[in-house]
């Protein structure tokens, strides 16, 4: 897995935390632009532009993706959501 910088700034379009670094866990490939990444503060789809900025991912993006990459990358969504809900329903 090789981890790079993320570009400064960079937040995640959809909960606006700040992105510190990019990696893709299923290759040893740096990430490039076109990938598709989740946030993994609040699970939101998004894809690098040409400047390595992470941005929302349109459905038309996903939909050129395969079948079993756009069922991980929910599935990942998924679990980092209910993480999230979790830890706040802890709090309260
Ligand atoms: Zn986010």
């Amino acid at each position: 897995m090789t981890e790079v910088p993320a570009p400064t700034p960079s937040r995640c379009p959809y909960c606006g935390k700040n992105v510190a670094s990019l990696f893709n866990p299923a290759s040893v490939r740096p990430p490039r632009k076109g990938d598709v990444t989740v946030c993994v503060a609040c699970g939101g789809i998004c894809i690098l532009d040409k400047d390595m900025h992470v941005c929302k991912a349109t459905r038309e993006q996903l939909m050129n993706l395969c079948e079993e990459a756009r069922r991980e990358l929910f599935l990942t969504s998924k679990v980092i959501q209910a993480a999230k809900n979790e830890r706040r329903a802890q709090r309260n």
